[in-house]
């Protein structure tokens, strides 16, 4: 849940981010094998030693790119190394008036599925014991990955995708911190209670791959009331679980299209979705 407004002003709203990701040479196909070619006729580098140069001299883009759909290169695209796309980071800006908050996770685009991986940093608050963080860890990752986990399929009009998520909590490097509480308070995403269910860290965690919530806020523009827009009574994972049935909650089409949508911008790919059912 994202209900408590005050913490909506704590992460404090910025400018958009999607245009500023910085993008790497392998990240844009076509202009990785344009590259590749000018630089294998220019040096007679190969093999490694090319894809070592390459590694420190990434293509720059200007921040309107980012927004222009990718072609691959059909033509000799077999006559080159296939290394695996590196994994990118996918940053977006997320508003659900008067809420507002940041997407941040890596998406990998490899032959045969796309990977999403959140990072997370677990910050445990009075009376929490490093048992209780472990607990944490163990009980959100077994929901995120039950309710998430290969339920879509991205195509990109050639190939199909399966769409693994995955969480990953670390010390360093994380896209999102989380006080973690004791007792039973309401968790958001950045706050999560140790006795809240098991579905609700899969629901903050959904938060952080860009989706809104779905249940009826007074407080919220278009959840005020049953007949907002933003309300979907569907046995959805970002609604009103706890009435409709934890169980039960689940991911929706909305959903796998919201993260097609970020996850192709920053990778460069235009994806549909399907259900993997
Ligand atoms: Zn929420």
């Amino acid at each position: 849940m994202n209900g408590n407004k005050s913490r909506s002003t704590e992460v404090g709203f910025q400018a958009p981010e999607q245009a500023r990701v910085a993008w790497e040479p392998q990240q844009r196909p076509g202009a990785d094998l344009e590259q590749a070619v000018q630089m294998r006729e220019a040096s007679g580098l190969s093999g490694e030693s090319l894809l070592q140069h390459m590694a420190q001299s990434p293509v720059q883009l200007k921040e309107g790119d980012a927004l222009a759909p990718v072609q691959m290169e059909e033509e000799g695209a077999e006559n080159l190394p296939q290394e695996p796309s590196p994994a990118v980071r996918v940053r977006n800006r997320i508003s659900d008036p008067p809420y507002g908050w940041t997407s941040t996770y890596d998406a990998q685009v490899t032959d045969s599925d796309v990977r999403i991986n959140v990072k997370v940093k677990l910050l445990p608050q009075a009376g929490v014991t490093e048992e209780d963080i472990a607990n944490v860890d163990r009980r959100a990752t077994a929901a995120f990955i039950n309710k998430f986990d290969n339920q879509f399929v991205f195509s990109d009009g050639q190939h199909e995708f399966p769409v693994r998520v995955n969480v990953q909590f670390v010390e360093t490097g994380e896209h999102l911190s989380v006080r973690i509480h004791a007792g039973n308070r309401r968790s958001n995403l950045s706050n999560w209670a140790l006795e809240a269910p098991d579905e609700t860290y899969a629901h903050e965690l959904g938060h952080q791959l860009g989706l809104l919530d779905e249940y009826v806020d007074a407080g919220a523009t278009n959840r005020a009331d049953a007949s907002g827009a933003g309300v979907h009574t569907d046995h959805s994972i970002m609604g009103n679980y706890h009435a409709e049935g934890r169980r039960a909650a689940a991911v929706r089409q909305r959903h796998g299209e919201t993260i097609a949508s970020h996850v192709g911008s920053a990778t460069g790919h235009e994806f549909t979705v399907r259900p993997r059912r």
